[in-house]
Protein backbone atom coordinates (compact mmCIF):
# COMPACT_ATOMS: atom_id res chain seq x y z
CA UNK A 1 0.00 0.00 0.00
CA UNK A 2 1.37 3.51 -0.49
CA UNK A 3 0.93 6.07 2.03
CA UNK A 4 0.56 10.26 0.46
CA UNK A 5 2.62 12.26 2.10
CA UNK A 6 2.30 13.94 5.68
CA UNK A 7 0.38 17.26 5.80
CA UNK A 8 3.17 19.73 6.26
CA UNK A 9 3.37 21.51 9.61
CA UNK A 10 2.79 24.98 8.34
CA UNK A 11 -0.53 23.36 7.63
CA UNK A 12 -1.29 22.91 11.39
CA UNK A 13 -2.68 25.70 13.82
CA UNK A 14 -0.20 28.38 15.33
CA UNK A 15 0.24 27.03 18.71
CA UNK A 16 -1.21 23.82 18.33
CA UNK A 17 -1.56 21.55 21.98
CA UNK A 18 1.13 18.75 21.97
CA UNK A 19 -0.46 15.31 21.38
CA UNK A 20 0.04 12.59 24.52
CA UNK A 21 0.80 9.20 23.73
CA UNK A 22 2.08 7.17 26.40
CA UNK A 23 2.08 3.78 27.69
CA UNK A 24 -1.52 3.45 29.47
CA UNK A 25 -0.29 0.95 32.01
CA UNK A 26 3.26 1.75 33.44
CA UNK A 27 5.94 -0.25 33.81
CA UNK A 28 7.28 1.95 36.43
CA UNK A 29 5.40 1.38 39.63
CA UNK A 30 5.96 5.07 40.71
CA UNK A 31 4.05 6.50 37.76
CA UNK A 32 0.85 5.27 39.77
CA UNK A 33 -0.18 8.15 42.45
CA UNK A 34 -1.56 6.71 45.68
CA UNK A 35 -4.82 8.02 46.77
CA UNK A 36 -5.55 5.91 49.61
CA UNK A 37 -4.12 2.76 50.81
CA UNK A 38 -4.80 -0.08 47.84
CA UNK A 39 -5.99 2.33 45.63
CA UNK A 40 -4.15 4.33 43.11
CA UNK A 41 -4.61 6.89 40.55
CA UNK A 42 -2.47 7.02 37.05
CA UNK A 43 -2.84 10.88 35.02
CA UNK A 44 -3.05 10.53 31.52
CA UNK A 45 -4.27 14.49 30.62
CA UNK A 46 -4.73 16.75 33.25
CA UNK A 47 -6.54 19.63 30.87
CA UNK A 48 -6.51 23.03 32.63
CA UNK A 49 -8.09 24.66 30.17
CA UNK A 50 -11.89 22.83 29.66
CA UNK A 51 -11.39 21.79 33.65
CA UNK A 52 -10.89 17.78 33.22
CA UNK A 53 -8.54 14.53 33.78
CA UNK A 54 -8.57 11.23 32.25
CA UNK A 55 -6.84 8.60 34.27
CA UNK A 56 -6.54 5.34 35.75
CA UNK A 57 -7.90 4.07 38.36
CA UNK A 58 -6.61 1.51 40.44
CA UNK A 59 -8.36 -0.74 42.95
CA UNK A 60 -6.52 -4.00 45.14
CA UNK A 61 -8.54 -4.36 47.77
CA UNK A 62 -12.06 -5.25 48.65
CA UNK A 63 -14.78 -2.02 49.94
CA UNK A 64 -15.38 1.21 49.40
CA UNK A 65 -13.36 3.47 47.14
CA UNK A 66 -15.33 6.79 47.24
CA UNK A 67 -18.65 8.26 48.22
CA UNK A 68 -19.09 11.29 45.65
CA UNK A 69 -21.09 13.68 43.50
CA UNK A 70 -20.12 14.43 39.99
CA UNK A 71 -21.55 17.91 39.12
CA UNK A 72 -20.39 17.28 35.61
CA UNK A 73 -20.50 14.33 33.13
CA UNK A 74 -17.93 11.23 33.54
CA UNK A 75 -17.17 8.24 31.11
CA UNK A 76 -15.75 5.27 32.18
CA UNK A 77 -14.34 1.96 30.62
CA UNK A 78 -13.65 -0.83 32.30
CA UNK A 79 -9.84 -2.71 31.58
CA UNK A 80 -9.70 -5.10 34.08
CA UNK A 81 -11.79 -7.00 37.13
CA UNK A 82 -14.95 -5.47 38.04
CA UNK A 83 -16.95 -2.78 40.67
CA UNK A 84 -20.22 -1.45 41.47
CA UNK A 85 -22.51 1.50 43.16
CA UNK A 86 -24.32 0.53 45.89
CA UNK A 87 -27.41 2.89 44.23
CA UNK A 88 -27.34 0.81 41.43
CA UNK A 89 -28.42 -3.04 40.64
CA UNK A 90 -25.42 -3.27 37.91
CA UNK A 91 -21.50 -4.48 38.01
CA UNK A 92 -19.25 -2.48 35.58
CA UNK A 93 -17.10 -5.54 34.24
CA UNK A 94 -14.21 -5.87 31.91
CA UNK A 95 -14.94 -4.31 28.75
CA UNK A 96 -17.98 -2.32 30.24
CA UNK A 97 -18.49 1.48 29.24
CA UNK A 98 -20.27 3.56 31.89
CA UNK A 99 -21.89 7.08 31.46
CA UNK A 100 -22.87 8.53 35.18
CA UNK A 101 -24.99 11.07 34.49
CA UNK A 102 -24.11 15.02 35.70
CA UNK A 103 -26.04 15.84 38.94
CA UNK A 104 -25.60 11.67 40.08
CA UNK A 105 -24.26 10.99 43.61
CA UNK A 106 -23.32 7.01 44.30
CA UNK A 107 -20.82 5.10 46.47
CA UNK A 108 -18.23 3.05 44.20
CA UNK A 109 -17.45 -0.25 45.52
CA UNK A 110 -14.96 -3.34 44.48
CA UNK A 111 -16.72 -6.88 45.83
CA UNK A 112 -14.52 -9.47 47.91
CA UNK A 113 -14.51 -11.69 44.55
CA UNK A 114 -12.08 -8.94 42.55
CA UNK A 115 -8.17 -9.54 43.11
CA UNK A 116 -7.67 -5.79 41.12
CA UNK A 117 -9.80 -3.89 38.90
CA UNK A 118 -8.77 -0.95 36.42
CA UNK A 119 -11.07 1.63 34.99
CA UNK A 120 -10.36 4.21 32.67
CA UNK A 121 -12.34 7.52 33.49
CA UNK A 122 -13.06 10.89 31.97
CA UNK A 123 -13.87 12.96 34.84
CA UNK A 124 -15.27 17.04 33.68
CA UNK A 125 -15.18 20.12 36.52
CA UNK A 126 -14.76 18.33 39.74
CA UNK A 127 -15.71 15.33 42.00
CA UNK A 128 -17.32 16.30 45.58
CA UNK A 129 -16.83 13.70 48.04
CA UNK A 130 -19.60 13.49 50.69
CA UNK A 131 -20.91 11.24 53.95
CA UNK A 132 -23.41 9.07 53.93
CA UNK A 133 -26.01 11.96 54.54
CA UNK A 134 -25.03 13.15 51.14
CA UNK A 135 -23.39 16.29 53.23
CA UNK A 136 -20.15 17.31 51.02
CA UNK A 137 -17.00 16.26 52.80
CA UNK A 138 -14.24 17.65 50.62
CA UNK A 139 -13.96 17.75 47.15
CA UNK A 140 -11.27 17.58 43.60
CA UNK A 141 -10.63 19.17 40.43
CA UNK A 142 -7.81 19.39 37.67
CA UNK A 143 -5.89 21.34 40.11
CA UNK A 144 -5.59 19.31 42.41
CA UNK A 145 -4.89 16.12 41.01
CA UNK A 146 -1.70 18.38 39.41
CA UNK A 147 -0.60 18.61 43.25
CA UNK A 148 -1.23 15.46 44.34
CA UNK A 149 0.53 14.21 41.51
CA UNK A 150 3.50 16.77 41.98
CA UNK A 151 3.79 15.88 45.37
CA UNK A 152 4.24 12.25 44.74
CA UNK A 153 6.72 12.36 42.05
CA UNK A 154 8.60 14.44 44.09
CA UNK A 155 8.42 12.21 47.18
CA UNK A 156 9.15 8.80 44.49
CA UNK A 157 11.75 10.39 42.77
CA UNK A 158 10.65 10.77 39.08
CA UNK A 159 10.79 14.89 39.86
CA UNK A 160 8.36 17.99 40.61
CA UNK A 161 8.15 18.40 36.17
CA UNK A 162 7.19 14.94 35.76
CA UNK A 163 3.52 15.81 36.02
CA UNK A 164 3.79 18.32 33.28
CA UNK A 165 3.59 15.84 30.65
CA UNK A 166 -0.05 15.05 31.45
CA UNK A 167 -1.04 18.44 31.22
CA UNK A 168 -2.52 20.44 28.96
FE1 LIG B 1 -18.48 8.46 40.03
Amino acid sequence: MRFPKPVPPERQPPGLAKEIVLTALPEDERVWVPLHPNVWFRPLLLNTVEGYWTSLLRVRAAGVVSCHRHPAPVHGYVIKGSWRYLEHDWVARAGDYVFEPPGETHTLVVDEDVDEMITWFLVNGAMIYVDEEGKQVGFTDVYERIDLCRKHYISSGLGADYVNQFIR
